[in-house]
Parts: structure tokens; C-alpha cells; sequence
């Protein structure tokens, strides 16, 4: 196939497109061929289906990244999401015209009341920290309608890092609080910080040590005593699904990941959906519209003189609604047995692993767990070598030095989709790493071998990335090794 025409002006620059006759062409412009290659179809597929297969995604290996719950996608959510219905749906059409997707999203949040304990939600926000960024400013508006001028957030130091981030943001100072030793919020601590200033307290829970907050009820009462609230970062509700639930626990808001716990391909950055759940006396600040149900069906309720406003264009990524959606009504009342096998099969690699490599707290953990490296650097391995040899067996780096308090951090999640089987191949690598540390440290060092390209300068590859592919492309070109 030839490309097709273009023309130029007479400085060359680009000035229209023209599947036109020749002898319409006006006189000051010549034609020129663009440079497009020259292919056919079978080598425009080849191309294609090989680069697919270049990267690593859940649905080629484990992958058990570490507060990111790359937990399978079930494909009939793909399915339920590219219904015409919903994917070809304006979002400026009439309400009656949308009568399902409305009525979804009322359920969703339903749903999500239900698991929560929250009395209200929004799904609007468009990812987790959009999450936390929204329950900041929905706090401050409820401060304000008070009289209250509130002006530090507490956050813990196994906190995510997006949450002082959020606070930052809106204007907050973020205050500290050291964990105790064992991993928890320390309650001497936080009864001394808490003031008439003391906004909130942003609590990620399970922590990013992926343990379990044992002492929510007291930090609530804590908290609530000074007038302060109870914000949870629930991005990682996957450990706590049908078990039990923040409401119960004395939170005020929170936010979830509807794109860890609820499923939805999210790896690179999107798409996601952070839904915000509230108690009673913050839903007024809301955002605007609320979805509601009444005798003619559902709508929108746009008139609500406290609410926040707008937090993104529309109504959020109806897309991860939908998926999250189908997967809470596939999986019912079941929902609780997800939170339980993700909860065994961390502990499960968590139990094998200690032998091999260090970890700093040691206890029964939740969906995830953090490791060390420190045993292995002795022999000059860090945990970005482990990390790298892992993707010559096959599987997916866990998450790596964070959190920011464990040295030489290896956080792994396994989640709740993992066989036994799988488990135990990434405990069999885990534990041959460990070995090739000791005995032979220059397999780990010189990793990854199998992969398209070999180790990268990875400060060199963000910034300025080669994405030339060649055809013979088995090994790393000298620029992507040594980044010149
Ligand atoms: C992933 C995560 C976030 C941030 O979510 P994004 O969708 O990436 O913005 C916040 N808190 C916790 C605990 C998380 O695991």
C-alpha cells in the first residue's frame, strides 16, 4: 500500500490533508510522500502480536506487587463493560436514556455502603489519591460550616505516601507519627499529638507493612474526642472484604480502590476509580451530582448548597464502575472468601520465606508482607538485583523499597488469585535467589537475562526512553545497557 498524499506548503510545513484530484491542487503547494514504511499485512501483525508478548502483565505471570493488588481480572467484566449500552453511552443524554447506568451506580454505592459501613458515597474520584484528595477537602468543608479552623493532619509513618501528599495539597500541615515496634499506630504518641488544631488522621489499614490496625476503635475514640476525624485509606480493602468494616470502627471517611479490590487492569496508571464513603454528618459536602432513586427512576440531584463541587468532568471512569460492579455481583456474599485466601496465601509465602530472608515484622500479616534483603548484602545483592533475577523465572518484581521505614524493602502481595501451585513456584524462586545470592551473587547481579531487554539505567529510561524496537532485538542494544 502506498501512503497517501500530503501537502506542503513552500516552507514545507504541513498544512492539510487531500484525497483530492491533482488538478484541484492550488499552485503554491507540491506534493511529497510521506515517510511511512512500506509493509504488509503479515508482517504488521507479526509485529504487533510479538510486541504484545514483549512486556509482563497478571495475565502472563505472577505478579506480586506490593499495595497494588494485581489480583486476575475476570474477563466477563471486559464484556460487561463493552456493552453498547454503557460504553457507547453520551454522558449528556437525558436521564431517562440512562436509566441503567444510573441505576448501577446507585447500587454500586449500595454495595459499597455495605461492605464499608459508610452511610453515603461519591464515585466520583478518578483514582486513590484522588480519593484522599476529595475526603480532604470534604473535611475542611465540614470544618469550616463549623467554625472550625483546623489545620493539621496526622499521618502514621507506615502511611501510603500519597496520603501526606493529599493533605499537602489542601493547604493541611502534615504532622508525623512514629509507629510503635510493632509496626502499629503508638497511642501514647497519638493522644500527645492530637490537638484543637488536629483536622484528621489519615490511617492506612492494613499499613504498608500490610499489617492489620489493631487498635482502631481507641484511635477513633481518640480522635473524636478532640472534635477530630477518622479518615481510613481503604485502597487495600481486599484484606478486609466482608471480614469487618471501617464504619463499624468509628472511621468518618475513607476512600477505596475500586481498581485493586474490585478488579480492573490497572497497570502503567490507569484507569482507576477512588469512591469516597462518608457518615451522615459529612454527606452534605459531597460533590455534586448525587445519583438518587425516586418514583420516576434515577437521576441526578445537582442542588446541594454544602457540597464540595465538581471533582472530575462527569460522573468519574464509568468503565471501572461497571467492572467493579459485575465483579461484586459475580462473587455476592462470597465477597468474604476473596479477603480470606488473600490473607492465607500472603501468610502462606510469608511462612516460607523467613527462613531466607529477613523480616522485620515477623507476625501474622495481612494481604501482603515486607522482606529484607539485609542478609543478602552481604554478598553485594540488593533488593533491586532480587528483584530483577526474579524476571529471569519468570514473575513479576514485587514492590521495592517501600515502605520507606523497612531498609532494603521486598513488599509482596500475592492476592487471593494464586494457586497453590504458583505460590509455591514463586517460593521455589524466591528461595533459589537466596542460594545464588550466597553461592553465586553474579547471576543475580548480572540480571535479567531472559527478557527483551537486559538491565536498563532506569533513571536514563524515564527520562529519555528508547522505544526503537528492531527486529532482532534479543538482547539489550549497548545505548539500552549502558544508557549513552
Ligand atoms: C495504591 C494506593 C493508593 C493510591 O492509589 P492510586 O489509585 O494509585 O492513586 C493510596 N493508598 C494506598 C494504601 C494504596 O495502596
Amino acid at each position: 500500500m502506498k501512503s497517501m498524499d500530503l501537502l506542503f506548503d513552500k516552507s514545507g510545513a504541513h498544512s492539510g490533508y487531500v484525497g483530492a484530484r491533482d488538478q484541484e491542487l492550488p499552485e503554491p503547494f507540491t506534493r511529497q510522500e510521506l515517510p511511512l514504511p512500506d509493509l504488509n499485512e503479515v508482517q504488521v501483525v507479526r509485529h504487533f502480536v510479538k510486541l504484545s508478548s514483549m512486556n509482563f502483565g497478571v495475565d502472563s505471570g505472577m505478579y506480586p506487587l506490593g499495595s497494588c493488588t494485581m489480583k486476575f481480572n475476570p474477563k466477563i467484566n471486559e464484556e460487561t463493560a463493552r456493552m453498547p449500552g454503557f460504553a457507547g453511552l453520551h454522558p449528556l443524554v437525558e436521564e431517562k436514556e440512562a436509566q441503567g447506568a444510573l441505576q448501577l451506580m446507585y447500587e454500586l454505592e449500595e454495595y459499597l455502603k455495605e461492605v464499608t459501613g459508610m452511610d453515603a458515597f461519591t464515585l466520583q474520584p478518578c483514582a486513590g489519591a484522588h480519593g484522599e484528595l476529595t475526603s480532604v477537602m470534604i473535611a475542611k468543608a465540614y470544618f469550616e460550616s463549623r467554625g472550625q479552623h483546623r489545620t493539621t493532619i496526622l499521618v502514621p509513618d507506615s502511611a501510603h505516601g500519597t496520603n501526606p501528599a493529599s493533605a499537602n495539597i489542601c493547604s493541611f500541615k502534615v504532622q508525623n507519627l512514629k509507629s510503635d515496634e510493632k509496626g502499629g499506630v503508638d497511642l501514647e504518641l497519638l493522644r500527645k499529638a492530637v490537638k484543637e488544631d488536629t483536622a484528621l488522621l489519615m490511617l492506612t489499614n492494613p499499613s504498608t507493612l500490610g499489617l492489620f490496625e489493631e487498635n482502631v476503635q481507641e484511635i477513633a475514640r481518640i480522635l473524636h474526642e478532640k472534635g477530630a476525624l477518622l479518615y481510613i485509606d481503604g485502597a487495600n480493602m481486599n484484606a478486609m472484604l466482608g471480614v469487618t468494616r471501617p464504619g463499624d470502627q468509628g472511621a468518618d471517611l475513607l476512600h477505596l480502590n475500586l481498581h485493586k479490590t474490585f478488579s480492573t487492569p490497572h497497570g502503567g496508571g490507569g484507569p482507576g476509580a477512588g469512591p469516597v464513603g462518608v457518615k451522615k454528618a459529612l454527606e452534605p459536602f459531597l460533590p455534586v451530582p448525587r445519583v438518587v432513586k425516586t418514583m420516576d427512576g434515577y437521576g441526578f440531584r445537582h442542588e446541594r448548597p454544602q457540597s464540595i463541587g465538581k471533582v472530575s468532568s462527569f460522573y468519574g471512569n464509568f468503565g471501572v464502575l461497571v467492572r467493579a460492579y459485575t465483579y461484586i455481583r459475580a462473587h455476592g456474599p462470597e465477597l468474604r472468601k476473596l479477603a480470606e485466601d488473600a490473607v492465607l496465601n500472603a501468610n502462606y509465602v510469608l511462612e516460607a520465606l523467613k527462613e531466607d530472608y529477613d523480616v522485620p515484622f515477623p507476625q501474622p500479616c495481612a494481604h501482603e508482607f515486607v522482606a529484607s534483603s539485609t542478609k543478602q548484602q552481604k554478598n553485594g545483592v540488593h533488593t533491586m538485583d532480587i528483584a530483577k533475577r526474579l524476571l529471569d523465572y519468570g514473575i513479576h518484581a514485587p514492590t521495592i523499597y517501600f515502605p520507606l521505614i523497612v531498609n532494603e524493602a521486598l513488599m509482596v502481595e500475592p492476592t487471593e488469585s494464586e494457586s497453590k501451585e504458583s505460590l509455591d513456584q514463586f517460593i521455589a524462586a524466591m528461595k533459589a535467589i537466596a542460594r545464588e545470592a550466597e553461592e553465586h551473587p553474579e547471576l543475580v547481579l548480572r540480571a535479567p537475562q531472559s527478557t527483551p531487554v537486559g538491565r536498563l539505567d532506569g533513571v536514563l529510561a524515564a527520562r529519555q526512553p528508547n522505544l526503537t524496537y528492531e527486529e532482532d532485538l534479543g538482547k539489550p542494544s549497548e545505548k539500552q545497557k549502558t544508557g549513552i
